[in-house]
Order: structure tokens, then C-alpha cells, then sequence
């Protein structure tokens, strides 16, 4: 591979810890997507030495290579499937020993007589997974136990965690706990409940008087509580709406470094022009490198001229003209020692997701997830 992606362990570990300390909860570390362009068979390990006893994946296939890396290492976690399951996926589930997350009656016919530990979803308003909380609930409830399932599990999902004070997130809470008041009067007591991702950890306001909206509400049901962070684990938050207090971000450190070794070298004398449609022109004589990295791997495109850059020895290097599908040239003229086999940095000290994100018009999560070196 000429462009790679490299983790720092220690960063990893780090984060993992700061969002136990800032949430005083179990932290279940979510590691769908390839861990977010990390590697999930990579971070999975670290982040179980870290203290992690619940992973986080989308799908069963994941869970079970997911699996097979903690088996290799000699490790052992519960692995969440976060997404619906389908028939195909059962075998998956039963031989990798996954909790798959369910919310309606054909997801319990599929797991009927497995005996598996299950996490029901509840819609409060994410609007995408979930059942409704009252009567729908209820049949779901009722069937668990019928078939042989064991609630282990009841949680929701915020739409709206990065907003300070949100309104949203204020009726979500109400309906999940009516939904906990609901499964609590049906005489199941579900040992975890859990709601808050990165963004509510993050933007968690401080209620000194009760304490934590779903600790009281845990202490209440009898369960304990846990929280699903992605991003921030790999040292990212989003930006908080209306209001700039932040609990956890502070206390994070990128993890991820994405690097590519420069192919080439050459002078671009007055007039040359660099890339699809020739939009660069050099202006003076410049020294350019090309680096073996493009849209294919990741490389967002919206980063070509004049707006994104690379660095090299320390120091930002332009991008010139358009990003390719595989190439990308890059301005060394300040960069004298610049040379064939050195390293550049796409990602990483001096150039972060945010800065990425903010050129490409989208969210850090869709950057990570979105880096896949190919060449
Ligand atoms: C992806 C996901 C998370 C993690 O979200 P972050 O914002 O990355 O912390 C948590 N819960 C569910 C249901 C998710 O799909």
C-alpha cells in the first residue's frame, strides 16, 4: 500500500477512559463502519484492554469478524448488533454469540428458541429503528418472554444530542421513560438501559439536584446504565448548537493518521498546468510531489485546488489542480527537502478531520468512515 492509515493505541485507550470518567457509565464502544475507517478487528482489542465490555457493530457479518479478532487475541466482549437483523443473519448471531437489537414481532419469530440475550429499541423520535412506546410495546414485550428471549437490553436514540437545551431531546427522554415505566409494570426489568451517544455525552448539562436523567431513572428499574460512543472515542465531537459547553471533548486526542509516500518529484516551470482541466497554472517556477492517493481511497475531492493540503516534513503542502482517482500532486516549492519515499500526512497532525470536513461540506463522521486506502 502506498497510502495507509496508522492508529495510536495509546489515544485510543485514552479517549476510551475520558468518556468513563466524564459519564460515570458503562461504555459501550461502537466500532461499525470499520471503526469508523479505523479498523474494527484493529481497535477492537485495544479498546477491550481499555476496559470496554460491550462493542458496538451494524450487522451480524461484522460481529462475527469482530468476534474472530477478540478470539485471536484472546478476548472476550458482548458484541451489539445495532441494525435489524434479517434470516441470513441468524446463523451469525447464534455461532459468534452477538445481542442483536429488536423492535418488532417478525425479528422475535426469527429468534425464537435461540434463548439470546436481546436490546430493544424504542422509537422516541430518531424516526429510522424502533417500536413506539404504549401499545406496540406491549405486544413486543409480551412475545420476548414467550419466546424464550431475554430482555437484556432497553434503549433510544437522540436526533438532536449536539443541540444545547434541545426540545427534542427533552421529549425523547420523556418517552423512553415512559417506555422504562412500561417494561418496569410488565414485570421485566432489562439489566441495561441507554440512550446517550458521543454528542450527549458531550453535551450532557449538569443537573447537580437529581443527578443523571438515566441514572435516577436506572436506580428506579433496577437496571444500570450505559452509554454508545463512535466518534469521540476516535477523538472527534461535533460542534455543540447554541451553546459551548463541552464535558468531554477537551479531554480528546485524534487517533487516526493517514499517510501516503510521495511517488515523484518534478519542477513545474511558468505556465505548466497540473491535473483535469488544467485548472492549476503554476505562476513562477514551483517543485511539485505526486502522492499516490486519491477520491478512490477517500480522498475528498471538494480538497483539490484551492482549497485543501497535505503535510510534509511539518509543513502544509497545497494541493494542486484537481484531486484524481488514485493521484494527487501536491505544491513542495517551500518544502526543498521534499523527496521520492517520503511520507506525507493526509490526515493527522496539522491537518484534522474537521479541516476535511469543513472543505468537503459534510460531518467528520462521514471523512472517517469515508477513508478506505485502496492503492
Ligand atoms: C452510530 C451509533 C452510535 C454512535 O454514535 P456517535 O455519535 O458516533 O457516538 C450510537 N448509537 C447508535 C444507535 C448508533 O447508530
Amino acid at each position: 500500500m502506498n497510502n495507509w492509515t496508522e492508529i495510536d493505541a495509546a489515544a485510543l485507550t485514552a479517549n476510551y477512559k475520558a468518556i468513563q470518567r466524564v459519564a460515570g457509565a458503562e461504555v459501550l464502544a461502537v466500532i461499525k463502519a470499520r471503526a469508523y475507517g479505523h479498523g474494527a478487528e484493529r481497535c477492537a482489542p485495544i479498546l477491550v484492554r481499555a476496559g470496554a465490555r460491550w462493542l458496538g457493530v451494524t450487522c451480524a457479518s461484522e460481529g462475527q469478524q469482530v468476534r474472530a479478532a477478540l478470539d485471536h487475541a484472546g478476548l472476550e466482549a458482548d458484541i451489539l448488533v445495532m441494525s435489524g437483523s434479517l434470516p441470513k443473519d441468524v446463523p451469525a448471531i447464534v455461532s459468534a454469540h452477538l445481542i442483536p437489537v429488536i423492535w418488532t414481532t417478525d425479528h422475535i419469530d426469527l429468534l425464537a428458541g435461540i434463548g439470546c440475550r436481546v436490546h430493544v429499541e424504542v422509537d422516541t423520535g430518531m424516526g429510522r429503528q424502533g417500536v413506539r412506546p404504549g401499545q406496540d410495546l406491549a405486544t413486543l414485550l409480551a412475545r420476548i418472554s414467550a419466546a424464550g428471549l431475554r430482555l437484556d437490553g432497553l434503549f433510544t436514540h437522540f436526533c438532536s444530542s449536539e443541540v444545547a437545551n434541545s426540545n427534542l431531546t427533552l421529549r425523547q427522554r420523556a418517552l423512553f421513560e415512559a417506555a422504562v415505566q412500561q417494561t418496569v409494570t410488565a414485570g421485566l426489568t432489562p439489566a441495561w438501559l441507554h440512550a446517550a451517544n458521543s454528542s450527549a455525552v458531550d453535551n450532557e448539562t449538569p443537573e447537580p439536584s437529581s443527578g443523571d436523567w438515566l441514572t435516577t431513572l436506572a436506580a428506579a428499574a433496577g437496571s444500570q446504565t450505559m452509554v454508545r460512543t463512535g466518534l469521540a472515542l476516535y477523538g472527534y465531537c461535533l460542534p455543540i448548537e447554541g451553546g459551548a459547553l463541552h464535558h468531554l471533548s477537551p479531554a480528546l486526542q485524534p487517533v487516526l493518521t493517514w499517510k501516503a509516500r510521495i511517488l515523484a518529484v518534478r519542477d513545474l516551470a511558468p505556465g505548466d498546468t497540473v491535473g483535469y482541466n488544467a485548472t492549476f497554472i503554476a505562476g513562477p517556477a514551483m517543485k511539485v510531489a505526486l502522492l499516490p492517493v486519491g477520491y478512490a481511497d477517500g480522498l475528498r475531492r471538494e480538497l483539490s485546488h484551492p482549497h485543501g493540503w497535505v503535510m510534509v516534513q511539518g509543513h502544509p503542502a497545497p494541493i494542486l489542480g484537481r484531486i484524481s482517482m488514485n493521484l494527487t500532486v501536491v505544491d513542495v516549492t517551500a518544502i526543498p527537502a521534499a523527496s521520492a519515499g517520503d511520507e506525507a500526512t493526509l490526515l493527522g497532525p496539522g491537518i484534522t478531520a474537521e479541516d476535511h470536513a469543513r472543505l468537503a461540506r459534510t460531518i467528520s463522521y462521514e471523512i472517517l468512515c469515508g477513508i478506505h486506502p485502496c492503492g
